[in-house]
């Protein structure tokens, strides 16, 4: 769907997945105005497909889009952009619990236009591929570093926003991860270099026996992290299985204490992509510790699988989640 700021938005069209011509100047390739989004097409056991919470999506993609000075797309298009989409390909949404087709939309400034300023002509594309269960071998707990001579996100910066220049800034703290033996990488706040605020694509909780009641917590938004959609959703659906559910702030220092006096027994990610991943292990330039003992544990376990049970229909969707598509 094109837009300019003479129009505003066009018609869309639906084509064969190919090239997409771009003017060299194009301000996208310079300026970095860029914005996406993510989610996922469930077969439900009647054969329906259904959308998680797309107009979460929506308005989260609206709200990068007015981070980084591009246009809002009606959250009621962005939703029918993506039910024609899967109406057409609907034959690529597969059966098994775990697989989706996965959605992505994307906004980016095509107006051919050297000079830092907004641009006044965009493209909106929505592209769609199959996606396989993320662990076909069973849940695997993954190990994190904990990056410090990288920042994600500064406060007043786009760490909010589903930017592609985030996803840029972050490559080389992946690299590092990498080199040191880690899956992902965990990304300090920028002001202290010391509150835990997220994963490369993904958000963070930690699991608390407190009293002898079950705490389930993740850090709270504070403007510098992606609201991820799993993040809360997952919160809702902690609470609905008994568990308390809080946003606190927790320093890397509480992380490891918590750890090592075992008043923390578990730690995950949670992502539109991974559904929810277990942490095992911690590793930072200071040391390494386990969650644990590097296994998955059972909060996580019952949180994953409530969460793929009510995105594959086999549980009711009692909070009007999710979307029919066809
Ligand atoms: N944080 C970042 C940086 C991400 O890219 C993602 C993936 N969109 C998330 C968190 C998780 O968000 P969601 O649950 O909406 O997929």
């Amino acid at each position: 769907i094109p837009y300019s700021e003479e129009l505003g938005w066009g018609k869309g069209v639906l084509k064969p997945y190919g090239p997409i011509v771009l003017d060299p100047a194009a301000s996208v390739l310079h300026y970095g105005q860029a914005i996406f989004e993510g989610f996922k097409a469930y077969r439900q056991p009647d054969g329906h497909v259904k959308t998680f919470r797309p107009e979460s999506n929506a308005h989260r993609f609206n709200a990068s889009a007015r981070r980084l000075a591009m246009p809002e797309l009606p959250v009621d298009l962005f939703v029918e952009a993506a039910d024609i989409l899967i109406r057409q390909e609907k034959d690529w949404v597969p059966n098994a619990i775990g697989e989706s087709l996965y959605l992505r939309p994307f906004m980016i400034a095509t107006e051919a236009a050297l000079g830092v300023k907004a641009a006044k002509e965009y493209l909106f594309i929505l592209i769609a591929s199959p996606s396989g269960a993320y662990f076909p071998q069973g849940v695997k707990p993954v190990t994190v570093w904990i990056s410090e001579n990288y920042v994600r996100a500064a406060p007043g910066g786009t760490g909010s926003a589903k930017c592609a220049g985030n996803y840029a800034a972050s490559l080389v703290a992946q690299t590092e991860a990498k080199a040191e033996g880690c899956d992902q990488v965990v990304w300090l706040d920028a002001v202290h270099r010391r509150y835990i605020e997220e994963m490369g694509g993904m958000n963070i909780f930690f699991v608390y026996k407190e009293g002898g009641e079950t705490v389930v917590v993740t850090p709270m938004l504070t403007g510098t992290l992606l609201p991820g959609i799993t993040r809360l959703s997952l919160l809702e659906i902690a609470k609905k299985l008994g568990f308390r559910a809080e946003e606190r702030r927790i320093s890397v220092d509480d992380w490891r204490e918590a750890i090592l006096e075992g008043r923390m027994t578990e730690a995950f990610a949670c992502g539109t992509a991974a559904v929810i991943t277990p942490i095992g292990t911690v590793k930072s330039a200071h040391g390494e510790w386990q969650i644990n003992r590097g296994e998955t544990g059972p909060v996580a376990s019952q949180l994953r699988e409530a969460l793929l049970n009510l995105q594959h229909g086999v549980d009711a969707d009692l909070n009007g989640w999710m979307h029919q598509v066809c």
